[in-house]
């Protein structure tokens, strides 16, 4: 007789929730940190053209050769340290963990956070440890150096800045972590053209440092593409742990052709920051709505009734991320992402009306 699924699969996976991602069709989207602007016109036939070009009866470049070249000299990468390439940073969120993963090591992380690190860590056989931020939501280095030191984590991750609370931890305090540190110390630097603020050019100094981004948030999400950096000696360990064609040919080459337009798409983030402070603004005008700092592309706020005003929202068309039950912390709040002035309106307007 076969066994079903609740005998055969491993406890951990029976008892996760697959990552749940809500329909967006015909919403205005400020759910997922995207970019709202478009492939601009002028650049559309130009990366046709390149597409066109590709042999896809051929593997990809295995490791992304020329990409990591571009990568490394448009994003400063330090002499020395080599980058690796993923299918997105979830890809390296993934490798970065299973390549650690001795059985019962810890993985440390501030909470709330991006709820991969603790996914990665379950589905390895790790033990996620997660360091509560303080009530304010910002990032308590005493507490976090304290349990660091009590548990000796294999690995610690650290978002910078925090989603989804928007919170831009103090680069002194990560300091404290990566001194205090003995496994690896992942900065994730997802946000990073929008907070500006990198540790990339202090790779040198930390031998455990890995500084992660993504070009998602840079108008990219449509293609999978992370990337790493760190010490040549941890990116060989890594590489023996991802997929040999991790990131297609297509990825590639549109990653490629992003890098040769980086201007472009960074005056598009441009355009996102100018309207957070207004936004901001006008949400914290709104009864009963609290908005905390942020120094990505959105912004987490406090509302009276978290589960109503996301529905409320929907029923108006406008698609947001409700936080309320993922985290005592987190308790009625929403993330909402920066969009274009005119998306901002509408999700001000729908606002108004539900709280
Ligand atoms: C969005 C996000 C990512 C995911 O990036 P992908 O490259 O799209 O997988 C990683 N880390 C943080 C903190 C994020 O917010």
């Amino acid at each position: 007789m076969a066994r079903s699924p609740s005998e055969l699969v491993r406890p951990e996976i029976l008892a996760a929730r697959a990552y749940h991602v809500a329909e967006a069709a015909g919403l205005v989207k400020l759910d997922a940190m995207e970019n709202p602007y478009a492939l601009p016109e002028d650049l559309r036939g130009r990366l046709a053209e390149r597409l066109a070009r590709i042999e896809l009866n051929r593997y990809p470049e295995p490791s992304g050769r020329l990409l990591r070249a571009r990568l490394a000299e448009k994003m400063a990468v330090p002499a020395g340290m080599e980058l690796l390439l993923g299918n997105g940073s979830d890809d390296l969120i993934q490798i970065v963990t299973l390549t650690l993963a001795r059985p019962g090591a810890a993985v440390l992380f501030p909470e709330p956070t991006f709820a991969m690190y603790r996914a990665n860590a379950v589905l390895s056989g790790m033990r996620p440890v997660g360091v509560p931020l303080r009530d304010d939501l910002s990032f308590d280095a005493r507490r976090f150096v304290e349990r660091l030191k009590a548990e000796q984590p294999a690995l610690v991750y650290l978002a910078y800045p925090n989603n989804p609370t928007g919170v831009l931890y103090d680069e002194a305090a990560v300091l404290e972590v990566l001194r205090a540190a003995e496994g690896v110390v992942v900065l994730d630097e997802a946000y990073h053209a929008f907070a500006k603020r990198s540790l990339m050019p202090r790779l040198a100094e930390f031998p455990n440092l890995v500084v992660m981004r993504t070009v998602s948030k840079l108008g990219f999400a449509g293609i999978r593409l992370g990337y790493l950096a760190a010490r040549p000696e941890w990116v060989g360990e890594f590489n023996k742990v991802r997929q040999a064609y991790n990131v297609n040919a297509l990825t590639q080459a549109v990653g490629l052709f992003a890098l040769e337009h980086l201007g472009r798409f960074e005056e598009q983030a441009e355009r996102i920051l100018a309207e957070r402070a207004p936004l901001a603004a006008a949400l914290a005008q709104l009864p009963g709505v609290t908005v905390f700092p942020s120094e990505a592309n959105f912004l987490l706020v406090r509302v009276p009734d978290a589960n109503r005003a996301y529905e409320g929202l929907r029923r108006q068309g406008v698609l947001v991320r409700d936080f309320h039950g993922a985290h005592p912390l987190l308790a009625q709040c929403l993330r909402i992402t920066v969009g274009t002035p005119e998306e901002n309106r509408i999700l001000l307007r729908a606002l108004k009306e539900v709280v």
